[in-house]
C-alpha cells in the first residue's frame, strides 16, 4: 500500500510518500518570506503553496521512486490551519485523486501530531494506548488523553497563547527573526538558565496560560534596557536560557499533575515545539526519575511535515474510512473531531 500525503496547513507546503508504516519519502518547502513581516502573512502563504504544490509532490515521488499509478489513497490534512492555505491542499489532493481514480482521505493536522508516533524506524517504538501526548505547537497546547488511534480526549488546553507563540513572541522582544523558537533554543543551550526569573501563571487543573509571561518578559526588557541599552545583547544566551526554563517548568508541571491524575505513565510529545531541547531533555529525566515511559518523535515529525498525515491516512486507509469529493477544508477543526 502506498499513501500520498498532502500538507499545507500553514506556511510550509509538504509531500511524502508511505509505503504501510515507512516513510519512503517526506519533503517539505518552507516559506522565506514571512520572515520579513515577523509572523506568518495568510495572502502569501496561499500563494506560495499555489507555486510550491506541485514540484513538491513530484520530488516526494521521485525520491520515494515510485510511479505515481501505484498509488493507493491520497491523505490531506483537512484543517485546522489557515483556511487559504488549507483550500491549496484540499483542492489538489481532490484533483489528483479524481485524475488517479483512488480514494481520498481527510486527516486533522493535531491528531497527526500526535500520531506521527506510529511511523515505523522511531528510537522510542510505538506507544501503548492509553497514553497521554502532549500536544505543542505554534497554534495549540493541549494534554490530550488518547485512548486509540481516533478516540482522543482533551484534558487541558492553552486559555491564551500557544507555547510555540509563546517562543515566539518572546524572541521578538529581543529583536530575533520569526520564527523565533528554534533561536530562543539554541542560544539557550550556551546560557545560565537561573541568570533571570519570571513568574509562573497561576492556572487551575490542567489548563495552561502563557500570555502573562509574555508580558512580563516585555516589561523585563524595557526595564533592564532603559537602565543599559545593551542588556539584550550582552545577556542574550542567559535571557533565553531563562525564558526557555520558565516554559519548559511550566509544561512540566502540567505534565506531572495529570500523570498524577490519571495514573497514566506513558508520555507522548508532538508539535513543533517537541523539536525543543529543553523539553526533549526533561522528558529524558523524568523517564529516569520517575519511573515515565516517554515518547520523543524524531526531529524530521516535529514541526509540519506530510509524513505525519501519511501515518494518520496509512490507519484511516485499513479502517477504509474514506472521505468524498464534497468534503471541504476546514479552519477550526477540534483533535477530538474525527
Ligand atoms: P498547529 O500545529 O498548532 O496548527 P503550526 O502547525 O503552525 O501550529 P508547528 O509547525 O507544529 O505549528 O510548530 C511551529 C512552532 O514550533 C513555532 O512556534 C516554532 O517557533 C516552534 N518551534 C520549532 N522548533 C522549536 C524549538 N527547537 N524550540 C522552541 N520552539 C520551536
Ligand atoms: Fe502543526
Amino acid at each position: 500500500i502506498y499513501i500520498l500525503a498532502i500538507e499545507s496547513s500553514c506556511d510550509d507546503t509538504s509531500a511524502a510518500i508511505l509505503n504501510h508504516k515507512n516513510v519512503l519519502s517526506n519533503i517539505t518547502a518552507s516559506q522565506k518570506i514571512h520572515e520579513e513581516y515577523g509572523g506568518v502573512v495568510p495572502e502569501l502563504a496561499s500563494r506560495a503553496h499555489q507555486q510550491n504544490i506541485v514540484p513538491v509532490v513530484h520530488q516526494a515521488l521521485n525520491k520515494a521512486n515510485i510511479d505515481k499509478k501505484l498509488i493507493s489513497a491520497i491523505a490531506f490534512t483537512r484543517g485546522p490551519g489557515l483556511m487559504g492555505s488549507l483550500l491549496v491542499g484540499t483542492s489538489f489532493a481532490k484533483s489528483l485523486a479524481l485524475g488517479l481514480d483512488v480514494p481520498l482521505i481527510e486527516v486533522n493536522h493535531m491528531q497527526a501530531h500526535i500520531l506521527a508516533h506510529f511511523i515505523e524506524g522511531q528510537e522510542d517504538g510505538i506507544p501503548e494506548f492509553p497514553f497521554l501526548a502532549m500536544t505543542i505547537s505554534g497554534g495549540h497546547t493541549q494534554i490530550v488523553l488518547v485512548k486509540d488511534y481516533f478516540d482522543m480526549e482533551i484534558l487541558g488546553e492553552t486559555l491564551d497563547d500557544a507555547v510555540g507563540e509563546a517562543f515566539d513572541k518572546s524572541a521578538k522582544i529581543l529583536g530575533l527573526p520569526y520564527p523565533g523558537g528554534p533561536l530562543v533554543d539554541k542560544y539557550a543551550k550556551e546560557g545560565n538558565a537561573d541568570a533571570f526569573q519570571f513568574p509562573k501563571p497561576k492556572v487551575e487543573g490542567l489548563n495552561f496560560s502563557f500570555s502573562g509571561l509574555k508580558t512580563s518578559i516585555l516589561y523585563f526588557i524595557q526595564k533592564e534596557t532603559a537602565k543599559n541599552p545593551n542588556f539584550i545583547e550582552e545577556n542574550l544566551v542567559d535571557i533565553c536560557a531563562s525564558i526557555q526554563k520558565t516554559i519548559i517548568g511550566i509544561l512540566m508541571d502540567k505534565l506531572k499533575k495529570a500523570v498524577k491524575q490519571t495514573g497514566i505513565k506513558n508520555i507522548a510529545i508532538g508539535g513543533g515545539v517537541s523539536a525543543n531541547s529543553g523539553i526533549r531533555n526533561a522528558l529524558r529525566t523524568a523517564e529516569k526519575n520517575r519511573g515515565w515511559k516517554t515518547y520523543i518523535p524524531k526531529f524530521e515529525y516535529c514541526t509540519d511535515n506530510a509524513a505525519m498525515i501519511g501515518i494518520v491516512g496509512y490507519l484511516k486507509f485499513n479502517e477504509m474510512d474514506f472521505t468524498n469529493q464534497s468534503v471541504s477544508a476546514k479552519a477550526r477543526y477540534k483533535i477530538t473531531q474525527n
